[in-house]
């Protein structure tokens, strides 16, 4: 067989070429690493632990450590960190050396058993929502052994990071893996229970998630000189370039080569850590692109998620460049957004949303299809809240986002089938796809899919599989991978009892088929109103949402989160053991914390901008326009021009003074109000609007030598 080679341009400019398959995995403490240095009860013990879900055997940690601490020795690491998703949406690590100072003076490479499967960070410097009073700051890491450790090597150091989750003393999840752990257990149990009626027996069940990242790329000089960008990861002020996006021309074009050469450069290093990235391409803006993974088993796919952020960020330095996250760092620009696919997977490999050719008679994809369906529907508002973060409203609702109605987009050939359900309580057809001629006899005819794509769903079927297209690009996928588990399995669990309750004890082939059609008929009938094929982006679809069809829309992020303790929310979480009361309250009580201050630190910012750096800018015109206008009339000529630019100065200038005293109003009253992330949204973001308007209008008068940032067109379109 061919090896698969690749070239890559390092940071000096040198190509080398790499053998992908001998690199893949290499910084991972993966299976086929554990087998060659594990004895083999114990190799036997955690493979089960992995592959089958069967409990920790704790008295194999000690041989774990070792191994593991000799594989990453032998590779150059001195510390390792139990790496954690705490509940800010990024990660923590605490390193400590492996160094232990011996009897002799010497030092010794040191790593128990115990040492690996706990850990005490101090978790009164994490966001704990009220779940822990700050003088119970303890908090506990405990390893993830579903999650492969792996090194990141920085300039010649290299930290061996072990995934872990991370409790309170008191056992509470203070982070985002636990409950996603919790709510693959639910879905676990209810899909192997609902195949076990279907009559299909299956070991294990998990969900899988691959997740498609958007991201700008802008020169690091530009991003330096915007302290809006490195404070708030966005452009608070910043007027439209003349030339955007308009042409269309940038999605799927050709790739600069500083930007091909970083991204071989982030492929490599993720490769090395075993995160399996697929594709990658322009995205719709200029300087946007993404990347896509191969899809996994979601808890695995949610770390490497987390490790992909991570390495596209500091990857980008090496290149000059600096990667922004952020769902909407440019106004007037499409924003980024994370595509999180996601299905259910047997163990043995078959996916559960796969609906083959002839979706109408395939019973066991009609049934989980419309428990998803159901799922969404009953919860909305949940998925809706999983997404919901300042910087994501931006998106939501934006007419080049996904609208923050939650609608699930199915095509034309399952719309059909549903349609047909709903009609006579059968489906008896599958509109077939055919074909695709394209007129001329040296092109080849191409199978045709049975369903057109829809960029403008938040939630869309794709083949054999959901695809979440609101989440937004800058947060974790654990979150809103926790809520459609959950819910998936309240709505799995709920048809699987109406199953059991219509079967009896009968389970003949045609009396599991008769009560499957039954059951998913009632299901779909009342859940369809959420499938919606058409322009998600149009006000009429708004105006059917909300009054023809009863669907949410929750505009933004505090509409969104004060669902989220609501009583049937509670219930779900609670019935399936993946929060408790007080954690959903706790995880309410941070996010809301975090879009306040978010948007104190933007307005705090905005306001820095615009008095230290815009007024000053105008004013220095003025003075120039001042000198130009005495000249002129020096010369005995007419100042006309002069007094017109002037004036064109002046009055954006006055205005920004005003808007910039009613902002700091604003502020006060947000911090004294009795919710504060509403008033922050009512008082504060539309304060911050006038704000703007303001200094765009400057930027668009005064010379391009004073005005004191980087634009839109510079770092747009310049330096790649
Ligand atoms: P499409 O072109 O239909 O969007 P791709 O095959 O390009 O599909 O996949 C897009 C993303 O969806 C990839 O990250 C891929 O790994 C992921 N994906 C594909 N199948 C599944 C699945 N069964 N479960 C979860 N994610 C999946
Ligand atoms: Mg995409």
């Amino acid at each position: 067989m061919p090896t698969l080679t690749r070239t890559s341009v390092n940071g000096n400019g040198h190509s080398a070429p790499h053998d992908v398959e001998a690199i893949f995995g290499q910084n991972t403490f993966g299976l086929a690493e554990m087998k060659s240095r594990l004895p083999k009860a114990v190799f036997k013990k955690i493979t089960a632990t992995i592959e089958k879900g069967e409990p920790f055997d704790e008295s194999t940690a000690d041989a774990i450590a070792l191994a593991m601490k000799e594989w990453a020795v032998e590779r150059g690491a001195t510390h390792f960190t139990h790496w954690f998703q705490p509940l800010t949406g990024r990660t923590a690590e605490k390193h400590d050396s492996f160094i232990t100072p011996n009897a002799g003076g010497g030092a010794v490479a040191e790593f128990s058993g115990k040492t690996l499967i706990q850990g005490e960070p101090d978790a009164s410097s994490f966001p704990g929502g009220g779940l822990r009073a700050t003088f119970e700051a303890r908090g506990y890491t405990a390893y993830d052994p579903t999650s492969p450790a792996f090194i990141v090597e920085h300039n010649h150091t290299a930290t061996l990071c072990i995934p872990t989750a991370f409790a309170s003393w008191t056992g509470e999840a203070l982070d985002h893996k636990i409950p996603l752990l919790r709510s693959m257990e639910a879905l676990n149990q209810q899909a192997t229970r609902a195949l076990g009626v279907l009559g299909e027996t299956v070991g294990r069940v998990f969900a899988t998630c691959g997740a498609e990242q958007e991201y700008f790329l802008i020169d690091e000089g530009f991003y330096e000189d915007r302290p809006d960008l490195l404070v708030a990861g966005r452009t608070l002020v910043g007027a439209k370039p003349p030339r955007g996006q308009e042409f269309d021309d940038h999605y799927f074009g050709s790739i600069p080569e500083r930007i091909m050469a970083y991204m071989n450069a982030v492929e490599l290093e993720l490769y090395k850590l075993g995160v399996p990235v697929a594709t990658r391409h322009n995205e719709v803006a200029p300087g946007q692109y993404e990347i896509a993974p191969v899809f996994e088993n979601a808890n695995v796919a949610a770390d490497h998620q987390q490790i992909m952020m991570m390495t596209l960020q500091r990857v980008a330095k090496r290149f000059g460049l600096a990667c922004l996250l952020h769902e909407k760092p440019f106004a007037g620009i499409n924003g980024s957004g994370k595509h999180v696919n996601w299905s259910m997977s047997t163990d043995t490999g078959s996916n559960l949303l796969e609906p083959g050719d002839t979706p109408h008679a395939n019973l066991r994809f009609l049934f989980f299809c419309t428990a998803v369906v159901q799922a969404v529907h009953t919860h909305q508002d949940l998925l809706r809240a999983a997404i919901a973060t300042a910087a994501n409203d931006h998106r939501l609702g934006a007419n080049e986002a996904p609208p923050a109605i939650i609608s699930i987009f199915l095509g034309d050939q399952l719309s059909d089938v549903f349609e047909q359900i709903t009609a006579s309580g059968k489906a008896t057809e599958s509109k077939q796809s055919g074909f695709l001629g394209l007129g001329s006899p040296v092109l080849p005819t191409l199978p045709r899919h049975a369903g057109d794509r829809n960029r403008t769903s938040p939630f869309a079927f794709t083949g054999n599989k959901f695809e979440f297209r609101a989440v937004g690009s800058s947060q974790s996928v654990s979150f809103p991978l926790t809520v459609l588990n959950t819910i998936v399995a309240e709505a799995i669990d709920d048809l699987t009892t109406k199953l059991e309750e219509k079967l009896g004890r009968k389970r003949s082939k045609k009396a599991v088929e008769t009560a499957v059609q039954e059951v998913i008929t009632d299901s779909i009938r009342e859940h369809t109103k959420v499938v919606f094929n058409g322009d998600g982006y149009s006000d009429e679809w708004h105006r059917e949402a909300e009054e023809e069809r009863g669907l949410l829309n929750l505009k933004t992020t505090p509409d969104a989160l004060a669902t989220l303790t609501a009583e049937k929310n509670v219930a779900v979480f609670e019935k399936y053991d993946v929060l408790t009361e007080a954690e959903l309250e706790s995880r309410k009580e941070i996010l809301s914390e975090q879009y306040a201050l978010t948007l104190n630190v933007e307005a705090a910012t905005t306001e820095s901008i615009a008095k230290t750096l815009v007024l000053p800018a105008a004013m220095r015109y003025l003075q120039d326009l001042g000198e130009a206008s005495a000249a002129v009339k020096g010369f005995g000529l007419d100042d006309a021009g002069a007094k017109t630019a002037a004036e064109a100065v002046v009055t954006p200038a006055n205005d920004l003074q005003k808007a910039l005293g009613a902002l700091a109003k604003a502020r006060t009253a947000a911090h004294k109000a009795k919710d504060e992330s509403v008033a922050m949204k009512d008082k504060v973001v539309p304060a911050m609007t006038k704000v703007r308007e303001a200094c765009d209008a400057l930027e668009k008068e005064i010379p391009a030598d004073l005005w004191p940032l980087p634009t839109y067109r510079e770092m747009l379109f310049s330096g790649r």
